[in-house]
């Protein structure tokens, strides 16, 4: 099996580093990573700027962008071979509910996705990579897992609780929850007088019920969303099409 791990915490993030040693024994794996932080990234590509790619010590390569350039340059103008599985994180917090519009981290495994290539993205719930090891190793059981149930390619959003992998709860099945809309920017001002803004929290979780992704990381389970790319919405666009009858 040979793996294409990337992240949006950047190249030298623990997240990545404990990913890629867990696979490394049982995948042929290449790494291709932001060379700096770029969580929030969403699904963003860089158009303004030609990108370059440095190989580190460890054998990781790195860019100069995105997470989604990072997916993107390696499967269009780097690897030779088509890769089996497109792996992105193990990001430092949760991507849950509305997160994953904005995250870096499933941006990146959308592009392996929308390239046809099977993708999963992981996130330990807590920022500050306590247990990462065992995040690592629970991101590893759930790759040598498969998804065979699911028709290919899938797209797969998986959260873990940050547990020791002895406490760890079972991996269960659930949808996305929802938040409240974000906590309001931080306004200050610059030295010279001007304002400034800092994009503050997200909101607090509104649909955290049963079978959320919220709900099932709060009980220490591990939570894997299939997730779609279609933002059609269905019924709106029936009821439109009537209206325009
Ligand atoms: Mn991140």
């Amino acid at each position: 099996m040979r793996i294409l791990i990337s992240n949006d915490d950047g190249y030298l993030a623990p997240g990545i580093i404990a990913l890629a040693e867990a696979l490394a024994p049982v995948a042929e794996i290449v790494v291709v990573a932001p060379d700096s932080n770029r969580s929030g990234a969403s699904n963003s590509l860089t158009l303004d700027r030609p990108l370059s790619m440095t190989r580190a010590g460890n054998g990781f390569y790195f860019v100069n962008g995105t997470p989604t350039d990072c997916v993107h340059i390696a499967l269009t103008g780097m690897l030779d071979y088509r890769p089996d599985l497109i792996v992105s994180g193990i990001n430092n917090g949760q991507n849950m509910g509305d997160d994953t519009l904005y995250s870096g981290t499933v941006a990146a495994a959308t592009e392996g996705f929308l390239f046809g290539i099977p993708a999963i993205a992981f996130s330990q719930v807590n920022h500050g990579w306590e247990h990462i090891d065992a995040a690592a190793k629970v991101a590893r059981d759930i790759v040598l897992r498969r998804f065979d149930e699911l028709p290919s390619p899938y797209l797969v959003n998986v959260n873990i609780p940050n547990l020791p992998y002895e406490r760890m709860g079972p991996v269960v099945a659930t949808r996305l929850g929802r938040r409240h809309q974000a906590e309001p920017v931080i306004r200050a001002q610059d030295p010279r007088g001007r304002d400034i803004y800092w994009i503050g929290p997200p909101g607090a979780t509104r649909d955290a019920g049963e079978g959320t992704d919220f709900h099932a990381t709060a009980q220490g389970q591990v939570s894997v969303t299939p997730l779609q790319v279609d933002l059609t919405h269905k019924l709106q666009l029936d009821l439109l099409a009537r209206g325009f009858a």
